[in-house]
């Protein structure tokens, strides 16, 4: 028998971390540029019990956000919601839940994303430059939040790989190094916080930014009042 080796890509999947409360058509935006511009397998959103760095304002009920997580990835097969952080039923830290999202996928490559106002926020995280060197991480450009490096430490310095203005840059599959790609696959202009001012004022007019599934689930449940 004739034998024939073949070059298998790695499979990779990413994790995008927030609240999500609501998400809007910024998030999508990011999940669908994101498989796209990284050859991507499988997204996955995973909304947090509570965000443990926004103690301030606690979250709407985790079944509602998963719900309008699901409505609104309804119609991509290739965008998923995990259940993971709310099933913990407590506030976790990334670097808790990173380990768990490598294990849960053996032999893939796993990307944690995030936007620009939670890297220029990343100190606030607990043990956020291990955060940052123990697994692959994608930054995405957000309107409003220049990205820059200066608030990090030469080691996560450099791990940046900047994709920034190259729309045909190709990924490697670099399976001993992680590394931390900034990326302007996507730019949306949405904000949950300005959203829930806008619905709390009884202002639709913003609807433009919230799948009508989500407007009308977050109608009909009469959150964000
Ligand atoms: P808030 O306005 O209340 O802070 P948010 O819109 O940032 O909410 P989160 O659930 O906090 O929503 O965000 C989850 C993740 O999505 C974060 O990493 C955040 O940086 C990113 N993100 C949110 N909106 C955008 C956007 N318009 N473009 C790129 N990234 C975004």
């Amino acid at each position: 028998m004739r034998s024939s080796f073949r070059m298998v890509k790695m499979e990779r999947i990413a994790y995008f971390g927030g609240t999500f409360d609501p998400v809007h058509n910024g998030h999508l935006n990011v999940a669908r540029a994101l498989l796209k511009k990284f050859a991507l397998d499988r997204l996955y959103f995973l909304p947090a019990y509570h965000a443990p760095h926004k103690p301030d304002r606690p979250p709407t009920s985790g079944y509602h956000r998963f719900a309008m997580l699901c409505l609104a990835t309804e119609g991509f097969p290739d965008i998923y919601v995990s259940t993971l952080e709310l099933e913990k039923g407590r506030s976790r830290y990334t670097i808790e839940t990173l380990p768990e999202l490598a294990a849960a996928h053996p032999g893939a490559r796993t990307f944690f994303v995030m936007g620009a106002d939670s890297w220029a926020d990343i100190r606030t995280w607990r043990d956020w430059e291990n955060v940052l060197l123990s697994s692959d991480h994608i930054v995405v450009t957000r309107p409003g939040y220049p990205i820059g490096s200066d608030h990090v430490t030469q080691a996560v310095r450099e791990r940046i790989i900047d994709l920034r203005g190259r729309p045909n840059a190709e990924l490697d599959d670099d399976i001993v190094n992680k590394h931390i790609y900034l990326t302007d696959a996507a730019v949306y202009d949405a904000s949950a916080t300005e959203l829930r001012d806008d619905l709390s004022d009884g202002r639709l007019d913003r609807t433009d930014d919230i799948p009508p599934s989500v407007a009308n689930y977050i109608e009909k449940y009469e959150l964000y009042r």
